[in-house]
């Protein structure tokens, strides 16, 4: 018997075990793999890295911690966020307390005892008082449906699930089909090994250089001695971190001086363009500059003209509304005799073959390896691959039907004691996502502390309340760029029979954190809380 489970090993669920448990709390993690750590664990592929400062994206609560882990690069790799995890997981022994190849099928609400019951592919049943589903807005790997998948002879991989010993792909003739983030990172480093890499293109995105490099003695320095205020000037950002934002307009400035903040910004690399101007993603023109700029990059980059265009991401595309890219020489591989890029906008997938692809054009490709770099279910996918169901037995699944819909994001009403970690409709993939998993965490934790130590049985988000939060991360998003690009996974645009709807929120961390803090300080505003002698809103 527990008191808390929580659903996924990833730094989320890492972290809510540590702070349960420090509370009392009796805490069991169920992990659907063979391993700790989500993300950094399941995406082994070439060139896997975080693409915000390894010094801000990693946990805040423990200065020992902090003091003691030393990063050895600007943007830490796969291997260096796994290895600190499970540092992490040793180092504050919570390996005793997470159950591995534990997948969770379905967690059901029984109002007669107020319990979640919990129970795994294998069988396995939990009951718990509280059930917090950390499963990732990032982890519900995506495999196409292409015709003929299952014909093919060689050998496939999906960028999210990379064999655990890697993988030799020195003279093969290798198809990555994807050019989103996991593709950009894995192309240059594929490109070195393979005989022959053919990149199969959809939609071009924009690849910002990352400007990698090994972590800078002083900055890591001057880290080690001011960690709580950096940790706070995170939070009081848009974005949770601490990049460099320019808080003018681009209008603000003559076009000369937005040229040089774009260059600028391009040096600063990766996700830096992104805060060149304060309305980069709210004004179309300064976006169509920033835009322009990147196409010219490319043009600069790339020899082959044609190659070149064909990279050019489409004008639709307002900069930033897919998620932008940042990868390590990633034009530059284009220019290599063993790299050919297929461009998917002229002659479309039409099957996979036993010997390799084929494009409605007729061209046959033949391949040894196919890479799916084809990204994730995201936001939701892995929350609704659970049989969830509240009150009454209703489904989240059907709840969320056309779209998901929340309290914060962090509750959902009829779905008492199930909380939410780094979800849908919270600042999520739009920030450094280790400071909203804790930000979520902290919340969680305290608003339990709050149950126990006032004996309430029920905590529950009110419908009014959802329907405003939902209204207001729709009316939110609908005053910037992304209203107009829907063509991203942050629109369920690459998951077929997925709704069109928008699922971050665009508001940013600084105001997140407000919202929460002042719903805990007005008693817990917009939920029910319920225990059996009593029952107020
Ligand atoms: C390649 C890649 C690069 C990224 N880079 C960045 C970055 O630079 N900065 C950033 O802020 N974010 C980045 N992200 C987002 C990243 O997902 C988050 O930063 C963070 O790691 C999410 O942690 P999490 O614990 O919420 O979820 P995850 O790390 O996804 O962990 C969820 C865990 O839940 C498990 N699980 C899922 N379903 C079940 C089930 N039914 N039963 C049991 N277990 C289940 C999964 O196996 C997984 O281990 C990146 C994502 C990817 C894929």
């Amino acid at each position: 018997m527990v008191d808390a489970v929580v659903v996924g090993a990833g730094l989320a669920g890492v972290s809510a075990l540590y702070h349960l448990r420090r509370q009392g709390i009796r805490v069991l993690v169920l992990e659907a793999s063979d391993g700790i750590g989500g993300t950094w664990y399941h995406n082994r592929y070439p060139g896997a890295r975080c693409d915000i400062e390894s010094l801000d994206y990693s946990y805040s609560f423990s200065e020992e911690l902090q003091q003691d882990w030393h990063w050895s690069e600007r943007y830490a790799s796969q291997q260096e966020i796994l290895a600190y995890v499970q540092h992490v997981v040793d180092r504050f022994d919570l390996r005793k307390d997470i159950e591995l190849n534990a997948r969770v099928v379905s967690a059901v609400f029984d109002e007669t005892d107020g319990r979640w019951a919990v129970r795994t592919e294998n069988g396995q049943q939990f009951s718990a008082k509280y059930c917090l589903l950390a499963t990732g807005v990032l982890s519900a790997a995506q495999v196409p449906q292409i015709r003929g998948t299952e014909s093919f002879q060689g050998r496939s991989y999906h960028t999210a699930d990379w064999p655990t010993e890697g993988v030799d792909l020195s003279g093969d003739r290798v198809g990555v089909i994807g050019t989103g983030s996991s593709g950009t990172q894995l192309i240059p480093l594929v490109a070195e090994q393979a005989a022959h890499l053919y990149v199969f293109q959809r939609t071009p995105n924009f690849v910002m250089p990352a400007q990698n490099r090994p972590m800078d003695p002083d900055l890591e320095r001057h880290w080690k001695e001011h960690y709580p205020e950096l940790r706070k000037k995170a939070r009081a950002t848009r974005n949770g971190h601490n990049q460099i934002s320019n808080p003018l307009r681009g209008k603000d400035v003559s076009p000369e001086e937005r040229r040089a903040e774009f260059e600028r910004r391009w040096e600063l690399g990766g996700l830096y363009m992104m805060r060149a101007f304060a309305d980069i993603l709210t004004d179309p023109e300064v976006n169509a500059e920033a835009g322009d700029f990147a196409r010219e990059k490319i043009r600069q980059i790339v020899d082959d003209p044609a190659t070149a265009e064909a990279l050019m991401p489409p004008r639709e595309l307002a900069l930033g509304t897919k998620r932008l890219c940042s990868g390590t020489n990633y034009y530059e591989t284009y220019n290599r005799d063993n790299v050919t890029l297929v461009n998917l906008r002229e002659a479309p997938i039409e099957a996979v073959t036993p010997t390799g692809i084929r494009t409605a054009d007729g061209s046959e490709y033949e391949l040894d390896v196919i890479v799916y770099a084809t990204g994730f279910d995201a936001m939701t996918g892995s929350f609704l691959r659970i049989d969830v169901r509240g009150r009454g037995g209703l489904s989240l699944r059907e709840k969320w039907q056309h779209g998901p819909r929340t309290y914060l994001g962090v509750m959902t009403h009829g779905f008492p004691n199930l909380f939410i970690l780094a979800g849908p409709q919270t600042p999520s993939v739009f920030s450094n996502m280790v400071n909203q998993a804790e930000i979520h965490v902290e919340w969680v934790n305290e608003c339990i502390a709050h149950l126990e130590k006032n004996e309430i049985d029920t905590i529950e988000a009110n419908e009014d309340a959802e329907n405003a939060w939902v209204d207001h991360v729709n009316e939110l998003a609908s005053r910037t760029l992304y209203a107009q690009s829907r063509n991203s996974w942050f629109w369920g645009a690459n998951t077929p029979g997925k709704p069109r709807v928008f699922m971050p929120y665009v508001g940013g961390i600084d105001r997140y954190l407000q919202k929460l803090g002042e719903v805990v300080a007005h008693g817990y505003e917009g939920f029910t809380l319920r225990s059996r002698q009593l029952a107020r809103a």
